[in-house]
């Protein structure tokens, strides 16, 4: 789960790490407030607040020196669509932005933690490369790219982070500032369960003091049993909406870019229900794993989560009854069918607990089902259908 930059630096301030004092317009009445809050004497920074970052090379954030500035911007933004190199071609909702006190900069760093796979661990990375794309900086120059590991108390040892220090050139007063951002940042990562935290760009502003410029945080969703504070930070408007539905309904599913709706249980067949299909030259249009212990309505539930992506021509149900029963599956089917006027072809293979009752029950049921025994002749079937 992400959260918008001004969530994010909340709590920053809530562990000592310096940010900008800054206001929220949410309506284009909140302006005169947002501006009166902070400290507007040399204008301000106004920042488009959407799950993504690029918006500075898109005009999603600007120095504005007037008031007039600032109601342009709102004019510009809110209630509109933010389209960046983060973002799919849809883009994402703009129904929030932020004003902040402006910064005098002197040089843009580069900071984040992430959960390193490869290391076992939560690792830093520090470049003196900030404000710019960080994939590209670690392709094109990797010697500017510092990378140190957390240990299992989520600590790194005072020395190393002095030698990073030096490495960025820091004099002692920074590397003092350095350490308790870095020590900080560590502390929230841990006790927020984070999988992200990203400040990208950590700033040297011109009086010398370092600055977290922009904040991001991803939260690691498994964890959000235990994080009651973050609950209510969710923005569903950021999210893809079939996702969205699909988690408050207890699904997995994924949106891909193919045309061929996938309706499983259990996350392995699902995957390798959509490995099939592109052996048969298909393209799957989702991940959707209605679980084990699929019931009719959540059956009914992801049939209508397939349907309302336009861009599925043909939907392959491939479901194996060890706990769940496919007669009750083969009803919710026929339920969610009925329900809505269905045109796409259906293939269906039900194997397993109650499979041949299934089967008889979608072939009496009098619609325009195809079933299938075998996952390789149905997979092969619905590539046909679509073409
Ligand atoms: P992003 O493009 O979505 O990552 O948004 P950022 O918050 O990183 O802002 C983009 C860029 O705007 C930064 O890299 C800075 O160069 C610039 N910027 C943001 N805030 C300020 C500020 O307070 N003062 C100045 N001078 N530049 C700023
Ligand atoms: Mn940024």
């Amino acid at each position: 789960m992400n959260l918008h930059e001004y969530q994010a630096k909340e709590y920053f301030e809530t562990y000592d790490l310096p940010v900008s004092r800054r206001s929220i317009i949410k309506k284009s009445s909140d302006i005169d407030e947002a501006i009166e809050s902070i400290d507007f004497s040399n204008g301000c920074v106004a920042k488009v607040q959407s799950h993504t970052g690029g918006r500075g090379k898109v005009g999603g954030v600007k120095l504005c020196k007037s008031k007039l500035e600032v109601e342009e911007f709102v004019e510009q933004w809110l209630g509109k669509k933010i389209v960046t190199i983060q973002t799919d071609s849809g883009g994402l909702p703009v129904n929030i932005i932020s004003l902040e006190e402006l910064t005098n900069i002197d040089k843009e760093l580069y900071m984040s933690f992430v959960v390193d796979r490869g290391e076992k661990c939560v690792s830093m990375i520090v470049s003196e490369a900030g404000g710019m794309n960080i994939e590209e900086v670690a392709e094109k120059t990797p010697e500017k790219i510092l990378k140190a590991k957390l240990n299992s108390d989520y600590l790194i040892e005072e020395k190393e982070i002095k030698a990073l220090a030096n490495s960025l050139n820091f004099d002692s007063e920074q590397t003092d500032q350095f350490s308790k951002i870095v020590l900080g940042c560590a502390k929230l990562f841990k006790d927020k369960d984070l999988s992200l935290l990203e400040i990208n760009p950590l700033v040297i502003k011109t009086d010398g003091n370092l600055h977290c410029l922009d904040a991001k945080i991803n939260v690691d969703e498994n964890a959000l049993y235990r994080q009651e504070d973050l609950l209510d930070k969710r923005d569903p408007t950021q999210e893809d909406q079939r996702e969205y539905e699909a988690k408050e309904n207890d699904l997995s599913y994924v949106s891909l870019d193919g045309n061929i709706g996938c309706m499983v249980n259990g996350a392995g067949l699902a995957m390798g229900t959509m490995d099939t299909i592109k052996l048969y030259d298909g393209e799957p249009a989702n991940f959707l794993d209605v679980g084990g212990t699929a019931t009719k309505e959540r059956v009914s539930k992801a049939f209508k989560l397939i349907l309302s992506d336009q861009n599925v021509k043909g939907i392959l149900i491939n479901i194996f009854g060890g706990i769940v029963r496919c007669d009750l599956i083969a009803q919710g089917i026929i339920d969610a069918i009925r329900e809505r006027s269905v045109s796409v072809p259906i293939v269906v293979r039900l194997q397993g607990n109650k499979s041949e009752e299934g089967k008889s029950i979608l072939n009496d049921s009098g619609l325009n089902l195809i079933g299938e025994d075998s996952l390789q002749e149905a997979s092969k079937k619905i590539v046909e259908l679509v073409k």
